[in-house]
């Protein structure tokens, strides 16, 4: 006799709506968090930061006992063991799956270590912010120890909860799920073989551009007026009456928010355009990601980005892919000599778009070209798995830094403020979250393939300010996908294929064969 499942489902769809109606407050506190982050760095005054680090403290505090609360850790038992467990749609088992694997790994981390880590986290920022000044990494490395010390600590439980073969896993799977370092090892082996024979082309090729001639003086004003521009080009609304974003200046450009609320900042200097100019189209492919995610699925775990990689896929495909080429600069060079009182007006068009491809190797990652950024990248993956794995101690980075910019970039460094002390990520103890810059790249590059097959006239269509038809494609493509799918799934579903970097590889070398005329 044939069961008869309505009444169980109905149960079962009773309790998923309870679990939902919490996912829905977890997501909304977490949202007012970021927005109070968010006012931190653009328009509190310098006196309110005693009372936003209480504010935040707090949010902190209600959002984990939120994540952990019983009555969560109930119904998702209940959920899983139920009869009907079956009956739940694709989205729905997804749903589920997101708030156990959060529910688990918050519930498993004591709360000491929690609390501990934060606030050990705020300290080694500070010092880390005072010891780059001094360029002293001797003030850096007591701090640097302890925050390691308590990531590992929290890397080793949260190993057994995400069944990760080393801690080091546990750590990138926060960023990137599902991600491992072997993986990872082998794809970036590939990736500095193919990033090093371009870079020898380039060295030795005949035509070399001339960086030095977009270092032009224009006013912050005038510069807002092409972000805005720019802004308009991507179908980020930052102007209407009905805009869901908007642009403000900070010390670091970065995106906040989600739907109906993104909000990008830059940072304007006045001798040097490019900056702004290239910040706005990147944090604009991080915000169209945001504002296009499936409207349906606004307060569900499933309505958001699939992981920090395939969100710098959408970046770099907007800054570099889009915003590099030729063909955007045919229709935009008017544009920017028109707002920018002719400031570039005696640079031919293919000068201006070699000088903003140039390939040099340098010190600083955030100052580093399309080419050579990933080698940064590759060098900071091999030393956290090292640091992670006991093999190396805080005490050896900075030789071991040093040592690996002069092998894979060639550049020596000078002190450690321009080396090991460059980013805030070890000092925020963010290990692990690397290595999606460079799998961000990867990303597009396959995504660039399919596009081409596609929509073969897409560059015709840049070529005349139309972005639309690349925004739907990599809205239908990536952003109505949310977090679905886990990024190996989600690069397949789109592409066909797993993981491979010879489509990034190949769209450098062919950029750089014209750039460089080899
Ligand atoms: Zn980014």
């Amino acid at each position: 006799m044939a069961i008869n499942m309505a009444e169980p489902a109905k149960a079962l769809k009773s309790d998923y709506d309870l679990l939902m109606a919490k996912a829905k407050d977890i997501i909304i506190i977490g949202s007012i968090q970021s927005l109070a982050s968010w006012d931190m760095e653009t328009k509190m005054p310098p006196k309110g930061i005693k009372q936003r680090s209480q504010q935040l403290a707090i949010l902190s505090q209600i959002e984990h006992q939120m994540t952990t609360s019983s009555e969560i850790g109930t119904l998702l038992s209940k959920i899983e063991k139920h009869v009907a467990y079956e009956t739940l749609n694709e989205l729905q088992k997804r749903n589920v799956y997101l708030m156990k694997k959060q529910y688990d790994e918050q519930t498993k981390l004591p709360e000491k270590l929690v609390v501990e880590t934060a606030r050990q986290q705020a300290l080694t920022i500070d010092t880390w912010k005072k010891a780059k000044t001094a360029k002293d990494f001797s003030m850096f490395k007591p701090e640097l120890e302890k925050l390691l010390a308590l990531r590992k600590e929290a890397a080793k439980i949260l190993m057994k909860v995400k069944e990760t073969r080393t801690p080091y896993d546990a750590l990138i799977d926060i960023f990137e799920p599902r991600m491992t370092s072997e993986m990872i090892a082998k794809i970036f082996g590939e990736l500095r073989e193919g990033l090093v024979k371009i870079i020898k082309k380039c060295a030795t090729a005949p035509e070399k551009p001339q960086a030095s001639i977009l270092m032009r003086k224009i006013p912050p004003s005038v510069q807002q007026k092409i972000s805005n521009e720019l802004a308009q080009f991507i179908d980020y609304d930052v102007k209407s009456p009905k805009a869901g974003g908007r642009i403000d200046e900070t010390e670091h450009p970065f995106t906040n928010g989600y739907y109906d609320d993104v909000r990008i900042t830059t940072h304007y200097y006045e001798n040097n355009p490019a900056s702004s100019l290239f910040s706005v189209l990147h944090e604009g492919g991080h915000a169209i990601y945001e504002q296009n995610l499936n409207p349906e699925w606004l307060y569900q775990p499933v309505g958001m980005g699939a992981s920090l990689g395939f969100h710098e896929s959408q970046s770099r495909f907007v800054e570099n892919i889009i915003g590099r080429s030729r063909e955007f600069w045919t229709y935009f060079y008017p544009k920017l000599n028109l707002l920018a009182s002719n400031a570039f007006s005696d640079v031919a068009l293919d000068d201006f778009v070699r000088a903003i491809n140039q390939v040099k190797p340098s010190k600083i990652r955030v100052e580093a070209d399309e080419v050579t950024y990933c080698l940064h990248i590759i060098i900071r993956f091999e030393i956290e798995r090292e640091l992670i794995a006991n093999k190396i101690a805080v005490a050896d980075l900075p030789e071991i830094w040093n040592r690996k910019y002069h092998d894979y970039l060639g550049v020596e460094i000078q002190n450690d403020s321009e080396g090991v002390m460059q980013d805030i990520h070890w000092a925020s103890g963010y290990y692990g979250y690397f290595p999606t810059y460079a799998l961000g790249n990867i990303y597009s590059g396959q995504l660039l393939t399919k596009l081409r097959k596609d929509i073969p006239i897409w560059q015709d269509q840049i070529r005349t300010g139309d972005f639309l038809q690349v925004k739907k494609w990599l809205t239908e493509n990536v952003h109505q996908h949310g977090n679905l799918y886990d990024p190996a799934d989600l690069i397949k579903r789109i592409t066909g294929e797993s993981l491979n970097v010879q489509p990034y590889l190949k769209y450098l070398d062919e950029k750089c064969a014209w750039i460089y005329g080899y």
